[in-house]
């Protein structure tokens, strides 16, 4: 036999959970012809595996990539973790559907931090044709999201949708559904998201039910409401009849980090009533996301460009203070619980000297309250600054990845390519987070079997999304692989540092085609816009 590539002399852990074996795996086109000990044969390329773990490539369950890949098509930051797969389109983002007269308040709403969005397009089946084009190195599995069906249908406002809203929000489900959709996703705490009642998601879900699409839902709230909004996604699942994904499980603020023990009693509960609920968690214990998600809610209503009115506005902003502030040195927010301004840091910004550094020092360099200090920047940098916030438990965050519910999204923003300096201080999880789960929780910590966390980060991502052919290394798979040193692979990204590559995966496959070769990036750009199987 003449195989197109032979990986010969490793272990395969094979995604499933089953234990390691000695096996060489045939590759033959785009996808795996073989996995058996001794296999002979012809190979256009060899590659040496002795002592490395052949494994499924990665997949990413949750990602915000889709925002980055017109501008870094090559994916480094994340296939050099070994992934294969991400899925996208989450947390309410996505750039399509979109209304060309609403262009300018979507670039604001997606955009904003890092991300350039030439948003040419109009119909969801247009923005994939768009990504198809450009070929990303990875295969992508895209969600839409809630708040650009709101936006589209309905315009920014902050209030429940009407009757008519519902039915063009339904119609334009359906659209990317048709498209290549695997469902669509909430973020309950941004804006326009934010502003609909469960009843308005139940009713979009079910009208994707018969499709068999999911719900992945960022939640109403993971402080102080954690147990009320697990609540919300579960019920909404259950009633609408389609499967629930809760996106980077976590309890923020120190007063809530008890009530993880009950959120994940929660998946058992619902899951042996037969909801179909599952979960996904990064592995650590601080999260990024844009800083105006410190403004409460009702503050986005109208877009970004309403925001810094609001910003501007001495009135507005005493309102603000008098509902976040708390004890005069906390914020308080929905996402964030109780958080201290030492707690955030500032990941990018168009001023490069404050990357690194949290709202008490800034505040304290300039003399201002700290509530100052983050007003004053959201409304000078016009909202496109990103952070960093601690409000995590490092306990919490090895429960949640223990919980057989779970597997593992990265819930990362930017992508990056090329060495040397790079803008901003993003969160490590960007260049991170699969090989920590890998090195840090199943080697050194021994949280779990390396064939179960593969398993999490392979064949149960794929079942959850019902990718018939991917997941696993088994014949007639599709060859996404990744090859990883056990004893070595780690995260080497740190939140000072963080734009360093990971250790320990010298190889990676997609779809037949080598992309991560002996560590180096080849030209090689085989994904594809994945679409759910009928
Ligand atoms: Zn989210």
């Amino acid at each position: 036999m003449a195989w197109s590539l032979l990986i010969r002399g490793g272990t395969v852990v094979d995604g499933s959970g089953a234990p390691g074996r000695a096996a060489d795996v045939a590759v033959e086109g785009e996808r795996i012809a073989a996995v058996e000990p001794g296999l002979g044969g012809q190979a256009d390329r060899v590659i040496d595996a002795a002592g490395k773990v052949v494994a499924p490539g990665f997949i990413d369950m949750h990602s915000h990539s889709d925002l980055f890949y017109f501008g870094c098509p090559s994916a480094e930051s994340k296939i050099r973790q070994g992934v294969t797969t991400e899925v996208v389109g989450m947390c309410s983002f996505s750039q399509a559907p979109l209304r060309p007269e609403q262009r300018e308040v979507v670039r604001g709403w997606a955009g904003g931090i890092g991300a350039s969005l030439d948003l040419r397009w109009e119909t969801f089946a247009q923005y994939l044709d768009a990504l198809r084009a450009m070929r990303p190195s990875v295969n992508v599995a895209h969600f839409v999201g809630h708040g650009a069906l709101r936006i589209a249908a309905m315009g920014f406002e902050a209030r429940p949708a009407g009757p008519g809203d519902l039915r063009g929000m339904e119609r334009l489900l359906g659209e990317a559904m048709d498209a290549g959709a695997f469902g669509f996703s909430t973020g309950l705490v941004y804006a326009p998201s934010a502003y609909s009642e469960t009843t308005e998601l139940i009713a979009l879900a079910r009208a994707m039910a018969r499709r068999g699409g999911l719900y992945f839902s960022h939640i109403r709230g993971e402080s102080s409401m954690l147990l009320d909004s697990f609540t919300e996604a579960i019920r909404i699942g259950e009633e609408a009849g389609v499967g629930v994904q809760i996106s980077h499980v976590k309890a923020s603020g120190k007063d809530n980090w008890p009530k993880i023990d009950a959120a994940l009693r929660m998946f058992e509960t619902a899951r042996a009533r037969g909801v179909d609920v599952a979960g996904d968690v990064y592995p650590y214990n601080a999260g990024s996301t844009k800083l105006d998600n410190m403004m409460p809610a009702w503050a986005h209503a109208g877009g970004i460009d309403k925001l810094l009115e609001r910003l501007a506005d001495r009135a507005t902003r005493r309102r603000i203070v008098e509902e976040c502030l708390i004890e005069g040195e906390r914020w308080g927010t929905v996402s964030q619980g109780g958080i201290g301004f030492d707690q955030v840091f500032i990941a990018t910004c168009r001023r490069r000297e404050l990357e690194g550094l949290n709202l008490a020092q800034i505040a304290r360099q300039s003399g201002q309250p700290p509530a100052e200090v983050l007003m004053n920047l959201l409304l000078e940098e016009k909202c496109t600054v990103g952070m960093v916030s601690f409000s995590q438990s490092l306990d919490n965050v090895a429960k949640v990845l223990a919980h057989p519910a779970l597997m593992i999204g990265s819930d990362s923003i930017p992508l990056y390519e090329g060495d040397g300096d790079r803008p901003g201080k993003p969160h490590p999880r960007t260049y991170g987070t699969f090989p920590r789960v890998l090195g840090e929780y199943a080697r050194e910590r021994k949280l779990f079997p390396l064939e179960t966390a593969v398993h999490k980060m392979t064949g149960m991502a794929a079942a959850r999304l019902g990718l018939r052919d991917r997941g696993l290394v088994r014949s007639a798979a599709f060859a996404d692989l990744a090859v990883f040193d056990p004893a070595t692979v780690r995260d080497e990204s740190t939140y000072a540092e963080p734009h360093r590559y990971a250790a320990g995966i010298p190889y990676v496959v997609v779809n037949g085609a080598v992309v991560v070769d002996n560590s180096q990036m080849s030209a090689a750009r085989p994904g594809r816009i994945l679409t759910p199987a009928p």
